[in-house]
């Protein structure tokens, strides 16, 4: 039986072992990552008992002091560390679903969060914004940083911190309102603009940004939720981004969607990170390596893993991330 170091894309041979398209390269930035041409070269130097990597104890206690220790890890073309997470447990009344993570995840740049269904990787990714206090009985310990500062502080108010930190989630999810308004209602609530030229600047930049604007500009007043289920997705994306956001949340964006849509919001994703902090969850392999620089394996509520994107999938250090990496669960 083949593996391939990669899994198929969204989709398609999800936990079933099956092979991904040996066609389908893995991207990184444009270039095809080392190793991932060949599947059989693949299979000799990944797979061949005996060669696999060392299995070291993850390294994911950190530091509770306000200037956090970065854990280790690869480094890569990223910018400095936007957020950090030391500590960060996660509980749903008496289950506990994340433990102890400490991560750092560097500003204009994209991190995947990736591990098999169930591992955390949502959980994680609303602690980012307070996300998990909308939800009863979720508790959330440790210490989160984003510039520096304690975003569960009492003087943080959620409502503002969910503005600079934005989120997209797996199904598009525009308001039943027009295309205009979809944009506009973010800035409008937090008084961003004074006058109806500047809103309409706002709505045009972000729809640009997002890259829906050259499809919409003769229907803004049309429903948002009569755009095509990628268009939509680009028009959430667009209304996360009309508040001036720094870092931007994915969940599971391209699930819902075909593979031409996907792959304009990975092109999106890759123009994005010139100004922003992103994070996206993904169970696609593929994606992952496609679309962001640094890398995070998670399995049953704990990071075991994390590095540049290229030496994650090339060579991981822990046997788990070597064992999702090539299919053999998940
Ligand atoms: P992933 O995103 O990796 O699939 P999640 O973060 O969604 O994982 O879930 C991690 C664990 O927390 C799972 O066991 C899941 O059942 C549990 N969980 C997630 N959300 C909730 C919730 N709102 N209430 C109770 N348990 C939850």
């Amino acid at each position: 039986m083949k593996f391939s170091i990669f899994r198929a894309p969204d989709g398609q041979g999800e936990g079933s072992g099956t092979p991904a398209d040996p066609t389908e390269a893995p991207r990184m930035g444009g270039q095809v990552l080392p190793g991932a041409v060949s599947t059989d070269r693949r299979e000799e130097s990944v797979l061949t008992p005996g060669v696999a990597p060392e299995v070291p104890e993850p390294a994911r206690k950190g530091a509770t002091t306000s200037v956090p220790k970065p854990p280790a890890g690869a480094g890569g073309p990223v910018g400095p560390t936007k957020i950090a997470a030391r500590d960060v447990s996660v509980f749903y009344g008496d289950k506990q679903a994340l433990f102890d993570v400490a991560l750092d995840i560097p500003d204009k740049s994209v991190t995947a969060l990736i591990g098999p269904s169930g591992c955390g990787k949502s959980t994680f990714l609303r602690t980012m914004n307070r996300m998990n206090d909308t939800i009863g009985g979720a508790k959330v310990t440790g210490r989160i940083e984003m510039d520096g500062e304690d975003i569960n502080a009492k003087s943080i108010d959620p409502v503002l911190l969910r503005a600079r930190v934005g989120m997209v989630f797996q199904k598009p999810n525009p308001f039943p309102k027009s295309i205009y308004e979809n944009v506009a209602y973010g800035p409008k609530i937090h008084g961003l603009t004074t006058s109806k030229a500047e809103m309409d600047q706002v709505v045009e930049a972000s729809l640009r940004r997002a890259g829906l604007w050259d499809e919409v500009a003769d229907r803004l007043h049309s429903a948002g939720t009569g755009l095509s289920g990628g268009q939509q997705q680009r028009l959430v994306i667009a209304r996360a981004i009309a508040v001036n956001p720094e870092v931007i949340l994915m969940d599971e964006p391209c699930s819902a969607l075909d593979p031409i849509a996907t792959a304009k919001i990975e092109e999106l994703i890759d123009e994005l990170r010139e100004r922003y902090c992103i994070v996206i969850v993904t169970h696609s392999m593929a994606q992952a390596a496609r679309v962001s620089q640094r890398t995070a394996f998670f399995h049953m509520g704990r990071l075991v893993e994390t590095g540049g994107t290229e030496e994650i999938f090339t060579n991981p250090k822990d046997r788990r991330t070597l064992d999702y990496i090539t299919g053999r669960f998940g």
